[in-house]
C-alpha cells in the first residue's frame, strides 16, 4: 500500500533535486516521465478532490521539458501539498470524507466523539474474536467463545410471564440447532433475521435447562453465496456505537485504515521507537484493526504486540507530556499564602481534644508549609475511613483564619455536611472560627444572613452540599476550598467550587486509595498526603463472604448482636439502572426482616426519601432508639455510630470491592469489634476471587491493588477518582509500566530542551487536544 506520504516524497524528491540548479536539472534526463508517473500516483490516492484537481493540472502543464523557473513555478503550485501539514488537515477532516461513512452514521459517530479521520483510526478495538475455526453447531462447548454459521430456522418475540419480551433466532447447521436470544433492540433483530437467512454467529456459548443458547451473539447475515471460510479470521470488536450495526462500525474503520492510516505520525522521538524496538505507527493502526492471522490472538487480546505497543507508547507520551506541562503552569500560579505562625498553631493543635498520631502530623506539616507558599496548594489527602482526615482540614481552615479567609467545605450529602457542621462548629469553635452550613434546604433569610457573614469577614468556614457551588452563592474571601470524599464529584463540580474566587488553595479528601502503582502517574502533578494508622488502633472488621443460602448464620450473626445489644446495618445495593427494581428489594427485605425480629425496632431508609424522615431514621439508629438499620448505600459516607458492629450486606457481587470497604468501616467505631458479612453470589470465579480479598485485608491500599491486578487500571481510571486524566483509550498504566517508565524519561528530555514546547507547536496542539480543558486547570479541579 503506497501512503499519501510516500507519494508526496516521490515527488518532492527530484524536484528539490532539480531546483538545486542548471546543471542537476539537466541531470535528471527523465524528470518530466518521473514527475508526471509520481504526481498520477498521488492523485490516485484517498485525497480531498481539491487536491485531486490540483494534482492534475499540475500534470497537464508539464511540457516535454522543464526549465528552472518551471521547475519553481510547479514546486510553488504544489507546495501546500507536499508540506507535512497537508496530512495533518486531512486528518482533521470530518470522518463522512471516509468512503463508506455517510452523513447519518456520521452522525452517528458524533455521539460517540468520533469526529474525524484521525477519531475514527484512533477507535481502537476493545477486544479480538478468533474466528479462525469455525465449529459445527453440535461441538458447541459450554462456557467459551465460538464462532459457527448456519441458517435461521425460526424466529420471532416471545412475551415472558413479568411482561418483558426477549427476541428468539434457532440457527441449525445441519449438525444441531442453538437458539439465540436478545433481551434489548428487538425490533431491530425482527427485520434482519428472518427465517431462512444464512448466518455467522460468535459469542458465548451458555447452557439453558437442557440445551444451548447464546445471549447477545455478535450476527453477520451472510449473503448465500459467502463461503464462512473466506471472512475475515481474527475479527476486532468495538465497542457500540448507538444506531450502527457492529458490522458497518468494523467496515467504516477499515475503510479509514486504508486510506488515511499512513497519514498519521507518531509523536515519540525515534530513539525512543528504537530503544522499546516499536512498530512503525501507520503499520501499528494497520495491524491493531486489521490483524494479521500470524498474531497470536492472546497478545491483541492482551494489546502486547508490538503493534499495540507502538500505540500504547504514543498514548502515554501524550499523557506525560500534559502532566508536565500542568505541573509547570500551576507552579506559576498565585493566590494568597495562608500562613498560621508558630503560637497560634500551637495553640490550635492544644485546643484539639486529642493528640495527632504521626501520620496526621507529617501530613499536617506537608499542609501547612504548603498553604503558607503564594502557589495554591493542590493536594489531595488520602486516606482510609477513619484514620483521621477531618481534623486536618479543620487545622488548614485554622490556617485560613488566621490569613482572614474563609474556608469552603463540600461534602456529597447532605448527611455528611450536617455531621461536618458539627465537626468544625466543635473543634473549629474552640479556635475562634464560626461555622455555618449551606444546603439546598438552607431557607433563604438564612441564606441572606450568611451571605452578610461572608463577605465582612465573620464566618471562617461555610459547609455545604452542592448548593455551595450554585451561581448564587458568592464566597469572597474564599481562601481554601476543602473537597470531602473528592471521587463523589466530577471535575467541573470541583472546578466550580475554586472558581469563586482567584485559584483558593485546594485540600481534597478522600478514603479511595490509589494503587501505589499508578501513584506516579496518576499524581504525576499532584501533592499528596496519606494517611495509613488508625488513631484509636480498631480492631479490624471481621469480614466473611457467604453463600446466598447462609440465610441461617446471617439471622444469627445478627440475634447475637442484638443480644449484645448492638446494633446492625443491612445495605441493598441501588443502581440507577435498576433503580425500581433495587427498591422493591430493600423494601421487602426490610419487611421480612421485621416478620422474622418482632419486637425489634427497626428503619429503612434510602435515597429516594424525604431527608428529614432519613435524618430522623438516623438519629433514631444513632441513639440506639432503633436497633437495626435497613439501608441502600446512603450509609457508605458520614455514619458514625459506636455502637453499630455487624454490616450484613446483600448482593456484595454488586459493589465495587473499594465501597464495600467503606461500608465496612460503618461498623466496629467503638470499643466493640466489627463484623462483616457480605452474601454474595458472584457469576464468575473472578467474581468470588475479588470478593475474598476483603476477608483477607483490613488495608484500603492492598484492596485497591489487589483489585487493580484483577481487573486492569483501565476500569480504575474510568472512575471519577481519576477525572484529571484524559481517559486512555489503549494503555493501561499497569501492564504497560516498562513502556511508561521509558516514555516519562522520553517526555522528561523534551520538556528539558523545550519547557512551554513552544518550538513544537503541532506536538503542543495534540497534547491539548487529547487533555481538554483539563490541561488548563488545576489537577484536582
Ligand atoms: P475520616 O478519615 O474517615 O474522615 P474522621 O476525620 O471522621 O475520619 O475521624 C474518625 C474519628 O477519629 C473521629 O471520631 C475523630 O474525632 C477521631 N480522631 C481523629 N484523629 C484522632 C486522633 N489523633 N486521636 C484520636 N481520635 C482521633
Ligand atoms: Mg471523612
Amino acid at each position: 500500500m503506497t501512503s499519501f506520504r510516500e507519494a508526496a516524497a516521490a515527488i518532492r524528491g527530484p524536484l528539490e533535486f532539480a531546483l538545486r540548479g542548471e546543471a542537476a536539472a539537466a541531470r535528471v534526463h527523465d524528470l518530466v516521465p518521473t514527475l508526471r508517473s509520481a504526481l498520477e500516483a498521488a492523485a490516485a490516492l484517498w485525497i480531498p478532490p481539491e487536491a485531486k484537481k490540483r494534482l492534475g493540472e499540475a500534470c497537464e502543464r508539464l511540457g516535454p521539458e522543464l526549465d528552472l523557473a518551471g521547475i519553481a513555478a510547479l514546486a510553488k503550485r504544489l507546495a501546500p501539498l507536499l508540506a507535512p501539514e497537508f496530512s495533518t488537515r486531512m486528518l482533521e477532516a470530518p470522518a463522512s470524507r471516509v468512503p463508506g461513512v455517510g452523513p447519518k452514521t456520521a452522525q452517528a459517530l458524533a455521539r460517540k466523539e468520533i469526529a474525524t479521520v484521525e477519531d475514527l483510526l484512533f477507535f481502537l478495538p476493545r477486544a479480538y474474536e478468533d474466528r479462525r475455526a469455525i465449529v459445527p453447531i453440535d461441538k458447541l462447548e459450554v462456557g467459551r467463545s465460538a464462532c459457527f454459521a448456519g441458517t435461521v430456522t425460526r424466529s420471532g418475540v416471545v412475551p415472558l410471564r413479568n411482561g418483558r419480551r426477549f427476541f428468539e433466532a434457532i440457527v441449525s447447521d445441519g449438525t444441531a440447532a442453538v437458539q439465540l436470544k436478545w433481551f434489548r433492540g428487538l425490533p431491530h433483530f425482527e427485520n434482519r433475521l428472518a427465517p431462512g437467512t444464512r448466518v455467522l454467529v460468535a459469542g458465548e456459548v451458555r447452557r439453558f435447562r437442557f440445551a444451548k443458547e447464546l445471549h447477545h451473539p455478535d450476527v453477520e447475515t451472510l449473503s448465500a453465496e459467502t463461503d464462512p471460510g473466506e471472512l475475515p479470521r481474527i475479527v476486532p470488536v468495538y465497542s457500540g456505537v448507538e444506531g450502527l450495526a457492529p458490522r458497518s462500525v468494523r467496515r467504516m474503520v477499515e475503510s479509514a485504515v486504508r486510506c488515511a492510516a499512513d497519514l498519521v505520525d507518531g509523536w515519540l522521538p525515534e530513539a525512543t521507537v528504537a530503544e522499546l524496538g516499536l512498530a512503525e505507527i501507520g503499520a501499528a493502526l494497520r495491524e491493531v484493526h486489521l490483524p494479521g492471522t500470524q498474531l497470536d490472538p492472546s497478545a491483541l487480546r492482551e494489546r502486547s504486540t508490538p503493534y499495540h505497543l507502538r500505540l500504547v507508547a504514543e498514548e502515554l507520551y501524550l499523557l506525560q507530556l500534559g502532566l508536565e506541562l500542568r505541573k509547570s503552569a500551576l507552579a506559576k500560579r498565585r493566590t494568597a499564602p495562608l500562613a498560621i505562625d508558630d503560637a497560634a498553631e500551637a495553640n490550635a493543635r492544644a485546643a484539639l481534644p486529642f493528640a495527632l498520631t504521626a501520620d496526621q502530623q507529617r501530613a499536617w506539616a506537608e499542609i501547612r508549609a504548603e498553604l503558607a507558599r503564594p502557589t495554591p496548594m493542590n493536594r489531595m489527602l488520602i486516606g482510609d475511613v477513619g484514620t483521621g482526615k477531618t481534623v486536618l482540614a479543620v487545622l488548614a481552615a485554622a490556617a485560613a483564619h488566621a490569613a482572614k479567609r474563609t474556608t469552603a467545605v463540600l461534602a456529597p450529602t447532605e448527611l455528611l455536611a450536617e455531621q461536618h457542621l458539627h465537626t468544625f462548629s466543635r473543634l473549629g469553635g474552640a479556635l475562634g472560627m464560626r461555622t455555618a452550613l449551606l444546603t439546598g434546604a438552607t431557607p433563604a433569610s438564612e441564606r441572606r444572613q450568611i451571605a452578610r457573614w461572608l463577605s465582612d469577614g465573620s464566618l471562617s468556614i461555610v459547609v455545604g452540599t452542592h448548593a455551595l457551588f450554585s451561581d448564587s452563592v458568592e464566597l469572597p474571601r474564599l481562601g481554601l476550598a476543602v473537597i470531602d470524599e473528592q471521587h463523589r464529584f466530577g471535575v467541573g463540580q470541583r472546578r466550580a467550587l475554586t472558581q469563586k474566587a482567584d485559584s483558593p488553595h485546594l485540600l481534597a479528601m478522600s478514603a479511595t486509595p490509589i494503587p501505589r502503582s499508578l501513584a506516579l502517574t496518576v499524581f504525576g502533578d499532584l501533592e499528596h498526603s496519606v494517611l495509613r494508622e488508625r488513631p484509636r488502633g480498631r480492631a479490624p472488621v471481621a469480614t466473611r463472604v457467604v453463600g446466598p443460602s447462609a440465610g441461617r448464620e446471617v439471622m444469627s450473626a445478627l440475634n447475637d448482636t442484638l443480644a449484645r445489644g448492638e446494633l446492625a446495618f443491612v445495605v441493598y445495593p441501588l443502581v440507577e439502572e435498576s433503580e425500581k427494581q433495587d427498591l422493591k428489594d430493600a423494601t421487602r427485605g426490610f419487611e421480612r426482616l421485621c416478620k422474622a425480629l418482632p419486637g425489634v425496632p427497626a428503619a429503612l431508609i434510602h435515597g429516594r426519601m424525604d431527608a428529614h424522615d432519613r435524618l430522623r431514621a438516623m438519629a433514631d439508629f444513632a441513639a440506639g432508639r432503633v436497633r437495626v438499620l435497613v439501608a441502600t448505600t446512603v450509609i457508605e459516607v458520614g455514619v458514625d455510630v459506636p455502637d453499630a458492629t455487624l454490616l450484613i450486606v446483600q448482593h456484595a457481587e454488586r459493589f465495587g470491592l473499594a465501597q464495600l470497604h467503606q461500608l465496612r468501616g460503618r461498623v466496629g467505631r467503638g470499643e466493640r469489634p466489627g463484623r462483616a458479612l457480605l452474601i454474595a453470589d458472584p457469576t464468575t470465579p473472578e467474581g468470588a476471587q475479588r470478593l475474598a480479598i476483603l476477608e483477607r485485608s483490613e488495608s484500603g491500599f492492598d484492596i485497591a491493588e489487589e483489585d487493580l491486578r484483577i481487573r486492569g487500571a483501565g476500569e480504575w481510571l474510568g472512575t471519577r477518582q481519576a477525572g484529571h486524566l484524559p481517559e486512555l483509550r489503549l494503555a493501561d498504566l499497569v501492564r504497560h509500566g516498562d513502556t511508561l517508565e521509558a516514555v516519562r524519561r522520553a517526555a522528561a528530555r523534551l520538556l528539558a530542551s523545550d519547557p512551554g514546547l513552544r518550538a513544537r507547536p503541532g506536538l503542543l496542539a495534540a497534547v491539548e487536544r487529547r487533555w481538554g480543558a483539563r490541561l488548563a486547570f488545576g489537577s484536582i479541579a
